[in-house]
């Protein structure tokens, strides 16, 4: 399987807490996956079309002025696919971390593609929207959902985890509470290593380090946005012991996070 690592929608500009790494706008960060057999999968969407097209009206205004999209068509996961020489509908499936504004815009451009997601997301999303978090311009085309509820998970290094419905076994759900009412993360096993997108379960790649420091702009946006407090900090402690016990046969990274970006898209 060949995994691509994808920035689906650059936003502000953000700066490190330390000296070294160059100010970045932070990212949307996606992975594509080529199965072979079971065509492309893409995880998560960042944003769409639809949403440089028509940022205040799909995006929301208020959301437009905190984030600052840069709004380019080209960083759009539907063309980026192009430009790997695929159609859009060969990406059969869709596996989001959680419907937050930022991360269900490209829904869709994939309007055929199968979305997976927690069903506790989906019924928080249908509930509230329109919000500020939740856009339903994102879902107005009607998206083949697959849920996930209360199936049975399996032990996966201290977090459980779930078999993605119809997907090879290489993929995962492994839930992350705290941030949105039913927010997942995604496993991919890349060769004898996982890859954990953890979404929005942490901002900063300092905050999971044993430093615990989070980003001063970025920690305002997560601790704004978050349902659970309890339960996103003890989410960000677990992952902190995930990288200090396994951090040599699991990889974790975040959506937004500039510089854990850049280390991907290089390797
Ligand atoms: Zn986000």
């Amino acid at each position: 399987m060949k995994i691509h690592h994808l920035n689906c929608g650059s936003v502000r500009t953000i700066e490190a807490t330390y000296d070294g790494p160059p100010p970045a706008p932070a990212v949307n960060h996606c992975l594509l996956l080529e199965t072979g057999a079971d065509g492309l999968i893409l995880v998560e969407t960042g944003l769409g079309l639809g949403d440089v097209r028509d940022p205040d009206g799909t995006l929301g205004a208020d959301w437009v002025e905190m984030a600052g999209p840069v709004l380019d068509a080209e960083e759009t996961a539907v063309r980026q696919v192009a430009r790997l020489g695929y159609a859009p509908s060969d990406v059969r499936d869709i596996i989001v971390t959680h419907l937050d504004v930022d991360h269900s815009g490209g829904l869709p451009d994939f309007p055929h593609a199968r979305v997976h997601v927690l069903a506790g997301e989906l019924a928080a999303a249908r509930a509230e929207a329109p919000s500020f978090r939740y856009r339903p311009a994102h879902w107005a085309h009607g998206p083949r959902w697959v849920t996930y509820d209360d199936e049975p998970g399996e032990q996966w290094f201290g977090f459980t985890a779930l078999r993605a419905k119809g997907l090879p076994p290489q993929v995962r759900l492994v839930p992350l509470g705290g941030h949105t009412a039913g927010h997942t993360g995604v496993a991919v096993l890349d060769g004898d290593r996982w890859l954990l997108h953890c979404g929005d379960a942490y901002y900063y790649h300092r905050e999971i380090e044993d430093l615990k420091e989070p980003h001063p702009l970025l920690d305002l946006v997560q601790t704004g946005s978050q349902v659970h407090r309890d339960l996103r900090l003890g989410t960000q402690a677990r992952l902190r012991e995930l990288v200090r016990d396994h951090g040599d046969r699991v990889e974790v990274f975040s959506a937004h996070d500039p510089w854990e970006f850049a280390r991907h898209r290089s390797g």
